[in-house]
Parts: structure tokens; sequence; C-alpha cells
């Protein structure tokens, strides 16, 4: 095995979770600081998902494998290395068990973290404070399970960081909660009344928390937990409503104003047609 790494990804990443903790600890009320807290504890998920695969072999964290002229020359500071979601997917084919439901919150961390980056977009500190808290929900028993490593007593010396981090996690499952909680109230109702209806998953935050009811027809519907609001379709093949539908446009004939036929395909249908798993 080549032993090229030199520098420690478990610490580093540790050290970018406590910088990141360190924005929900500070006094200041500004709420451009809360992208930084995101910025950072996603980099430090990175190194420590990166660490992991440093574990399986160090040639793993980087970006091309097959091009690794320089590793021989031991001049590796300038190769890139893994992306998150590429460093899930390496662990994943090398079977190291991974939540799936964590897989989704990565996703979505990552995709918050290129909008930070690209779009200079802000954070309000309850978004902040879910993203993160949920994220360290993941990573603590990934941590504990895979590297034998506890995070809370690795973070013990820096001050007021396992209090942030127990508040984050807080203020995630009871938002969590909230949420959960009033779509079964709105179930309940619904089943009272004999309404048909059905869950189905939020295409922005990739929660099972969209309720479809029957009550209104061609309505829209709304995510608990994101509070999108999605257009509501029905699946030409199956006949239910859903939300995030495959629609596949086929032009007919040969003049220009040909006719576009939609076909709505709720996100089921489409796992059957072409036996995807893209949910666990
Ligand atoms: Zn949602
Ligand atoms: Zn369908």
């Amino acid at each position: 095995m080549m032993n090229v790494v030199s520098f420690n990804l478990l610490e580093n990443g540790v050290d970018s979770i406590i910088e990141g903790m360190n924005y929900f600890i500070s006094d200041s009320k500004t709420s451009r600081k809360y992208k930084f807290a995101l910025l950072l504890v996603a980099h430090g998920v990175e190194l420590i998902l990166k660490e992991r695969l440093a574990r399986i072999n160090d040639i793993l964290i980087y970006a091309n494998i097959d091009k690794l002229d320089r590793l021989d020359r031991n001049d590796t500071e300038s190769l890139p290395t893994v992306s998150l979601l590429d460093a899930i997917e390496r662990l994943k084919h090398a079977k190291v068990a991974i939540d799936p439901k964590w897989v989704m919150v990565c996703r979505r961390m990552q995709k918050k973290r290129n909008e930070i980056q690209h779009l200079r977009v802000s954070l309000d500190i309850d978004e902040a404070k879910n993203i993160v808290g949920e994220t360290i929900d993941f990573l603590i028993p990934f941590m504990r399970d895979e590297l034998g490593k506890d995070l809370a007593q690795l973070v013990s010396d820096s001050p007021g960081i396992k209090d942030a981090i127990a508040d984050v996690r807080h203020h995630f499952n009871l938002h969590f909660r909230e949420a959960y909680n009033k779509m079964r109230a709105e179930e309940k109702r619904l089943n009272e009344k004999q309404i048909e209806y059905r869950i189905d998953w939020c295409p922005n935050c990739q929660r099972e928390l969209v309720l479809i009811s029957g009550e209104i027809p061609n309505s829209i519907a709304k995510c608990y937990y994101c509070d999108n609001v999605h257009q509501v379709y029905i699946c030409d093949h199956c006949k239910r409503r859903c939300i995030n539908p495959q629609i596949d446009a086929y032009v007919d004939g040969p003049d220009d104003d040909a006719a576009v036929i939609e076909i709505v395909e709720c996100q089921d249908c489409f796992i059957d047609r072409f036996g995807l798993r893209l949910r666990s």
C-alpha cells in the first residue's frame, strides 16, 4: 500500500467542524455568517469521509486514480481529490455502510454549498441549523462505527462546541417532528372524511413529507418540512397523483406545428420502467 498521505484528514475534518460550529456560538446576529458555518461543516464532513477512504487505501482520496504519475514522485500536493459526493460513491462501491438517508442529506448540503459559493446566496440561522444538525446526526454514528471515533470527545477541548452541536441537532429534530406531526394531523382529518391521499417525496428537500389528497382535483401540494409548493400531476400509467413526474415530449409529424405529447409518469412508474432504485 502506498503511504503518501501525510496530512491528517480526520484531525483537519474535526477542526473544520469546530470552526463551523463556532459561528453558531458567537453573539453577532448578522445572518451572513451562517453560510460560513455550513461551508466549514460540509468541508469537515468531506474530509472525514476521505479519512474512511484512506483507511481502505490512500490512493482512493484522489480524483483521477488512473493518472497518478506524480504519486510516484511524491508530488501529491496539487493533485485534485474527490468531492464530497464522489467520496460517498466510492465508499458505497467499497461496501462501506452509509445510510441512504445521509446520502440525501449530503446531496442537499452540497447543493446549498454550491449555491452559497457560486450564487452568493445567504442562509438564515434556521436553515443553517437544520442542515448542519441533520448531517451531524448521521456523522456521529458513522464516525463511531466506521472510524472508531467519538465526535463529542474530539471536540471536548473546544469550549461550547459540544453544546452547539447538541443545539443544532435538537433544532433539526424539533423542526422535523413538527412537520411530521402536522402531516399526521392532516392524514387523520382526511381519513375521517374518507378522502383518498398518498404521501410523496419532496423534490426540493427529499423528504417523504408531501401529502397529496384527492380533495381538490388538479391541486397543488405543499411539503410540510420545507414549505415548497408543488404542482400535482396525474400519472398516465398508474393514474395516481404525483408531484415529481417524468415528462417525455414527442414531436409527431413533419410539420412545424406538430403536436407535443407529454407522458406524465410518477417516480414509482419511472423506477419500475427502468428498474432504477432511487430510494431505499
Ligand atoms: Zn420539502
Ligand atoms: Zn405512476
